[in-house]
C-alpha cells in the first residue's frame, strides 16, 4: 500500500532565479503537507549517492556538478498517495514534454535543469527523506 509520504528538492537552478515561494505555493496549493523543510547544499559525494542509479550514464558527471553547484531545499512532503500524486505535480523530467500546470513546465528550463525532485517509490522517499532529516524534524 502507499504511504502518504514524499521527498523533495527544490534544485540549485530553481534556487538561483528566485524561485522557491513560487514552487512551494504551488505544492501547498495542491494539498500537499509541509512535514520538513530545509536549505542545504549536496557534497559531491552525497549527490554521487543520490543518482548512483544513472553512475553509468553519459550525463552523470553532469548532474552532479548541477546539483552541488549551490544551494538546494530539501522537504519532505505528505499527501494520499503521496509519491504519485507529486510525480504528477512536477511533470515530466524533460520540461518540453511536461504537461501544462506542473512545475517543470512552468521553471524547469532543460532536461538537465529541470527545478524539482520527486522521489519515485515508497522506499527511496523514506531512504532521501531519512537522509536529509532526523526523526525531531519531521512534524
Ligand atoms: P526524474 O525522476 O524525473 O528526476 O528523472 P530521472 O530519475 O530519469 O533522472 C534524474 C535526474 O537526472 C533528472 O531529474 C535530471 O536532473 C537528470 N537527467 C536525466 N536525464 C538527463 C539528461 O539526458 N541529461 C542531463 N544533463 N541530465 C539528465
Amino acid at each position: 500500500m502507499a504511504t502518504n509520504r514524499t521527498f523533495t528538492m527544490i534544485k540549485p537552478d530553481a534556487v538561483e532565479n528566485g524561485h522557491i515561494g513560487g514552487i512551494l505555493n504551488m505544492i501547498t496549493e495542491a494539498g500537499f503537507k509541509i512535514v520538513s523543510l530545509k536549505l542545504t547544499q549536496l557534497t559531491v559525494a552525497d549527490a554521487q549517492k543520490f543518482y548512483s542509479v544513472h553512475s553509468e550514464r553519459p550525463f552523470f558527471g553532469e548532474l552532479v556538478e548541477f546539483m552541488t553547484r549551490g544551494p538546494i531545499v530539501a522537504a519532505i512532503l505528505e499527501k494520499d498517495n503521496a509519491v504519485e500524486a507529486f510525480r504528477t505535480l512536477i511533470g515530466a523530467t524533460n520540461p518540453a514534454d511536461a504537461a501544462e500546470g506542473t512545475i517543470r513546465k512552468k521553471y524547469a528550463k532543460s532536461i538537465g535543469e529541470n527545478a524539482v525532485h520527486g522521489s519515485d517509490s515508497d522506499e527511496n522517499a523514506a531512504i532521501e527523506s531519512a537522509f536529509h532529516f532526523a526523526g525531531r524534524e519531521q512534524f
